[in-house]
């Protein structure tokens, strides 16, 4: 029996055991996958701890992700976006971030190709920055617009020559998302319990826009509706949430993983 796990604090409501042993049934791998309550205190112990014990491998989800740096060998890309949330054991201790292509795969499912495209992504936080790392490498045009401006145009400068990529706040979003074709919601605005909340509404959408909310809980946020109402193309927080779990999955295996099982186990999960 391989064990695998997420480590987190809180992290009683994670989703990522489901995925992950829906993967393993399915593949008829012997592993189970299990959340742990870790502190960031007590995360080199955690992680060395299960490195010792022959575990397959780890998730980290707040608020471990950028303690984990110090303790792991980080890709340059987890290194660059500077948080890690999925540890391989196969080779030592690395680090990889995941999220980024998690949302850049979401986006392509969608039939959506960010090459080329103006993207507005609200938010700066830790999320965002793995993003707007991988929508800038693939070519995209990137605006960051984050209530507070500072961490936006921060986080621009240390994407940098990976990019055409710029920060500002949230001031005038009207015309940021006039000169857009792709609006990301990186921000935590719409999470439970304040599932009314939103940054953009329906008057400031139109039809060619694409809207992709990676807030999954819950699935259909205030601002997936308000896109819907204007006619827009939306993509809800799941696939980026499976994604990344894949990504993760195949790091960890070697195997590839079953997507459509992890997405319907996300779901039955969020339903
Ligand atoms: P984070 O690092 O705490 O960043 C939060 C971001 O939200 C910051 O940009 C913050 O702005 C902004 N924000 C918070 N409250 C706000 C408000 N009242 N008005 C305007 N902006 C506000 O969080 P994170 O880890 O990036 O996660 C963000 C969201 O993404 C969460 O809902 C999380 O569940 C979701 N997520 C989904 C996936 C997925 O796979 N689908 C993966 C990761 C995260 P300031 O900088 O001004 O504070």
């Amino acid at each position: 029996m391989k064990l695998f796990g997420v480590l987190g604090d809180p992290v009683s409501h994670s989703l990522s055991p489901a995925m992950h042993n829906a993967a393993f049934k399915a593949l008829g791998m012997d592993c189970e996958y299990h959340a742990f309550r870790v502190s960031p205190d007590s995360l080199r112990d955690a992680i060395h701890g299960a490195f010792a014990l022959g575990f397959g491998g780890l998730n980290l989800t707040i608020p471990l992700k950028e303690k984990a740096l110090e303790i792991v060998k980080p890709t340059e890309l987890a290194k660059h976006i500077g948080a890690v949330n999925t540890v391989d054991f196969n080779n030592g201790m690395t680090g990889h971030n995941t999220d980024g292509i998690g949302a850049m795969k979401a986006l392509e499912g969608g039939g959506v190709h960010v090459k080329g495209k103006n993207v507005l992504l609200l938010g700066a936080g830790g999320a965002a920055r793995a993003i707007a790392f991988t929508l800038a490498a693939e070519g995209a045009i990137v605006t960051i617009a984050n209530r507070t401006p500072e961490r936006a145009i921060s986080l621009a400068k240390d994407v940098g020559s990976a990019g055409k990529i710029r920060g500002c706040g949230l001031e005038d979003l009207k015309d940021l998302i006039k000169n857009s074709d792709i609006l990301i919601n990186s921000t935590a605005i719409g999470m439970s319990p304040k599932v009314t909340e939103t940054i953009v509404t329906s008057d400031l959408m139109r039809r060619d826009l694409v809207v992709f909310d990676i807030v999954y809980n819950p699935l259909n946020t205030q601002l997936l509706q308000e896109a819907r109402k204007a006619g827009a193309k939306t993509i809800d927080g799941v696939m980026m949430l499976v994604y990344q779990g894949a990504e993760a999955f195949k790091i960890w295996t070697g195997k590839t993983p079953p997507v459509v099982l992890m997405e319907k186990a996300v779901r039955a999960r969020l339903s």
